[in-house]
């Protein structure tokens, strides 16, 4: 009876070449991160703070939006959290207590600073960031752009801005512009959103993609698992 490195051995002599891989550690699912955070404090440390604590899920690229009292401003990088922080000086130069945050585990589109996360509508009224993939997005995609919409990056995510928007647009209704996307969009997400004309909420919704919700005295929170808010 051979040993295992003897089969092994006779096994790389019968082919010409291979390509042998480990499997991601996170038992190759996709996975990547979103945060939101809505209460008394200042928004970007805690979201810069609780995108660290999403980094063993694997990412390519960070970004995070606040509502600054007027309107909303985003930061958003490729490569690693650290240059993101470096960016905002650990969110200082990003002042208000509301916002959300991304870490991207890029399908659609290659890792870029305009393929990161939060993507958003023309007047940047509209802010998203997802997790997941919606897999009609190109069919969507085509038929906004037949209405006028442009698009800035290469991603299914930019699909839902503009659908938001699209809808907002005739109800004048977050939640109602939300579930009209719900039902259009096929796929997998979970979602923060902001819009400009409703400063003191954050949207959410999840479909096959992971969200928690958390309470605290000092202000709300949604994640992607439990230890971003902690
Ligand atoms: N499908 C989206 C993208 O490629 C989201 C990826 C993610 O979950 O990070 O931008």
């Amino acid at each position: 009876e051979p040993s295992a490195a003897g089969r092994v051995k006779k096994f790389v002599h019968e082919i010409n070449y291979c390509i042998i891989r480990q499997e991601p550690k996170n038992g190759g699912k996709h996975m990547c991160g979103i945060v939101g955070y809505i209460g008394d404090e200042q928004a970007a440390p805690i979201l810069l703070n609780g995108l660290s604590k999403l980094e063993y899920r694997g990412y390519d690229s960070a970004g995070i939006a606040v509502y600054n009292g007027t309107e909303i401003k985003m930061d958003k990088v490729t490569g690693r959290l650290q240059r993101l922080k470096d960016l905002t000086k650990e969110g200082s130069t990003l002042p208000g207590t509301v916002g959300i945050g991304h870490t991207r585990w890029a399908t659609n589109g290659s890792p870029s600073d305009t393929n990161a996360h939060p993507h958003f509508n023309k007047d940047r009224s509209i802010i998203v960031v997802h997790n997941g993939i919606i897999e009609n997005y190109s069919k969507l995609k085509q038929r906004l752009i037949g209405k006028g919409y442009e698009f800035v990056s290469e991603t299914d995510t930019e699909v839902l801005a503009h659908l938001l928007d699209y809808y907002y647009k005739r109800s004048h209704n977050p939640l109602e512009a939300l579930t009209r996307v719900m039902q259009k969009v096929e796929g997998s997400y979970a979602l923060g959103i902001l819009f400009n004309d409703y400063p003191g909420q954050v949207f959410s919704a999840r479909k096959d993609s992971p969200l928690i919700v958390g309470h605290s005295e000092s202000g709300n929170f949604i994640a992607s698992d439990v230890p971003a808010i902690l």
